[in-house]
């Protein structure tokens, strides 16, 4: 007991000497700030929470105190967070006019504020170590997404990343939809209902480049994605529940084409998963 205290007290007094010497800088404000302690995300709501706890390392406490979760009501479909929010979930009108393939596409958070900088941290300024906190971070969103009454109980039979074209994926030097959840075979072995679902990194393949689909509106991005991907030959998705992973979503066009892609070699279902999505369609 008492070796654990002064193991404890020693920590203690590294680390403050560390943060002395090296404070952190946070990704989004550039501010140098000190490691903080665990109890300082107490006060907030759950998924405000996980997020400040989560992001601790990278993040100062203003920042991490920023995250903007999606809420209801949302479509039930695209997950489009409904301006006002006093009914309840239900269809959006482009998901009632034209339903596309997807059966649901969910999001952990708005692509704004100190989310956005960390997407950016990750895929422009290759921070990688940040994709561990977004991945835990996407993994309790997989885990509420699948235990919800509502939805399928059964987690999915495949997980994909949407694919990179060869010549982005040199230049990145890696798929950050990738990074996501290459850890999650670990938690996924512990859950039970999921010791079969399969994380596959190359399951998708990006036929040609394509150009970033930032600043361009809905149709643009459609015609700019239209027959980009297709199946790579070693992959049988024949009556299987897929679940597709991206950072982030905007109008949803690349994650559709991914869908149809899938659908047209059997699949049964394709739901989508992703860390952040714009608050208003095609805006990001
Ligand atoms: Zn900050
Ligand atoms: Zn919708």
């Amino acid at each position: 007991m008492r070796k654990t205290l002064v193991k404890k007290t020693l920590k203690t007094i590294f680390l403050s000497l560390k943060d002395a010497v090296f404070p952190l800088k946070c990704l989004a404000c550039q501010e140098l700030f000190l490691r903080q302690t665990a109890h300082c995300e107490m006060d907030l709501a759950p998924g405000k929470g996980l997020y400040a706890h989560h992001t601790s390392l990278y993040l100062c406490e203003h920042c991490r105190r920023d995250f903007q979760g999606i809420e209801s009501p949302i479509c039930l479909r695209c997950g489009l967070m409904f301006k006002e929010r006093f009914s309840g979930d239900h269809l959006c009108g482009d998901c009632l006019t034209k339903p596309g393939k997807i059966s649901f596409a969910r999001a952990l958070g708005v692509y704004d504020r100190s989310l956005k900088y960390l997407i950016h941290a990750l895929k422009y300024r290759g921070k990688i170590q940040v994709s561990r906190a977004l991945s835990r971070l996407l993994y309790a969103l997989y885990c509420q997404c699948y235990t919800n009454e509502t939805m399928e109980c059964e987690g999915p039979d495949i997980i994909l990343p949407v694919p990179l074209f060869k010549k982005r994926f040199r230049q990145r030097g890696f798929n950050q939809a990738w990074l996501l959840i290459k850890d999650w075979p670990l938690f996924l072995a512990c859950r039970s209902g999921n010791e079969k679902t399969e994380c596959i990194k190359d399951g998708l393949v990006r036929n040609r480049w394509t150009d970033p689909q930032a600043g361009l509106d809905r149709k643009k991005r459609q015609s700019n994605i239209k027959g980009a991907f297709s199946l790579s030959s070693h992959l049988d998705v024949r009556k299987k529940h897929v679940l597709l992973i991206d950072d982030v979503y905007t109008t949803g066009a690349t994650v559709e084409e991914c869908a149809a892609v899938l659908m047209k070699n059997g699949a049964r279902k394709v739901d989508v998963l992703t860390v952040s999505r714009t608050s208003e369609k095609g805006v990001a």
